[in-house]
């Protein structure tokens, strides 16, 4: 990204001052050394908007990294020029970060009765905006992939945000549709104005009926003996829908069908020319897999998007979970 796009340093400066009217209103409540230095910090870097000196690094007047400023357009200073006290202190908050979440993944010796599951989950840098989840209530199966919008840590925060949000919901038993609208009201209080996530809920029963809710997200893959069913986005992002817009679509699996769900970082993967892998490139792979246990599956599409790729830097985090009905009396183990 070059910093001086105005469109994008307009935005930015949009962002702040949107900011700093709910700092300022904060301390006009109570005062608060805290937010105080936020909103100096603020008007710091809508003062570096104003004069030109927004991405450039109060220490080298070099270039702040592109990517940090996304996350973070207070940064003064580029990476090279952090202390090597505030670097370590940097690595090892973003160690334990990834450690955090990848003890919030499900387990990976998870069973099932009656379900055959994998998963694969791999994010871009240290930590991940995706999230990817399994939870049984009351003899249901109910699983969860979802893309927190932007990179790095604070897309991870609000995943885990999310999964504490569905942890905390889905034992009340409710139904699809109230459950979505709930998640969606929880998110939007603890999101940025500018965060949202799309997200695929669904809830398995033991016959095999399944209720699915897309969110924004891309299609759920249903893969079966005579091809791949979509089930495409029925309403905005979480954060974003309005309470009465949520769709609920049902199916019945029968057994040896799987279920897919992907994040972007696999069907937008991209190769050297630029081109994409795409959904019906994915769909097209499922469609052969249709007879494989999903632990076959998975690691056969994560190596296809990895081969798809070449020497194409992967910069998207990557999830993929696949769920095959296998009866409702045998029970395979869950492989990730
Ligand atoms: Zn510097």
């Amino acid at each position: 990204m070059a910093i001086g796009e105005t469109v994008y340093v307009n935005n930015v400066r949009e962002q702040l001052l949107a900011g700093r009217t709910r700092l300022a209103d904060v301390l006009a409540e109570s005062e608060s050394d805290h937010v105080m230095r936020l909103l100096e910090e603020v008007d710091s870097a809508l003062h570096r908007i104003d004069h030109g000196a927004f991405g450039v690094c109060e220490e080298c007047l070099g270039t702040v990294e592109g990517e940090r400023l996304l996350e973070n357009p207070l940064a003064r200073v580029c990476l090279d020029c952090l202390t090597p006290k505030q670097a370590r202190a940097l690595e090892y908050d973003l160690e334990l970060a990834a450690q955090i979440q990848k003890g919030l993944l499900p387990p990976s010796d998870l069973t099932v009765p009656g379900w055959d599951i994998s998963y694969h989950y791999q994010p871009a840098g240290m930590v991940s905006g995706d999230y990817c989840d399994l939870l049984r209530e009351n003899g249901h199966l109910y699983f969860i992939m979802a893309d927190v919008s932007g990179k790095g840590v604070a897309a991870a925060m609000l995943s885990s945000n999310l999964r504490a949000v569905f942890h905390s919901l889905v034992p009340l038993g409710l139904p699809v549709q109230e459950l979505m609208v709930r998640a969606n009201r929880l998110f939007r209080e603890s999101a940025l104005p500018t965060q949202y996530a799309t997200l695929v809920l669904g809830k398995a029963s033991a016959s095999g009926d399944l209720e699915l809710a897309n969110a924004g997200h891309l299609p759920a893959l249903l893969v079966g003996k005579s091809g791949v069913q979509t089930f495409e986005s029925m309403c905005k992002p979480l954060g974003y829908f309005s309470d009465d817009s949520v769709n609920v679509a049902t199916t019945r699996m029968s057994p040896n069908d799987t279920l897919v769900l992907y994040t972007d970082g696999v069907s937008e993967a991209e190769n050297e020319r630029g081109d994409e892998y795409g959904v019906d490139r994915l769909g097209q792979l499922l469609s052969s897999l249709h007879s494989c246990c999903t632990a076959d599956l998975v690691s056969t599409c994560t190596q296809q998007v990895t081969a798809f790729r070449g020497n194409r830097e992967r910069t998207d985090d990557e999830s993929l979970l696949a769920l095959q009905y296998t009866s409702p009396a045998s029970g395979n183990g869950a492989h990730a």
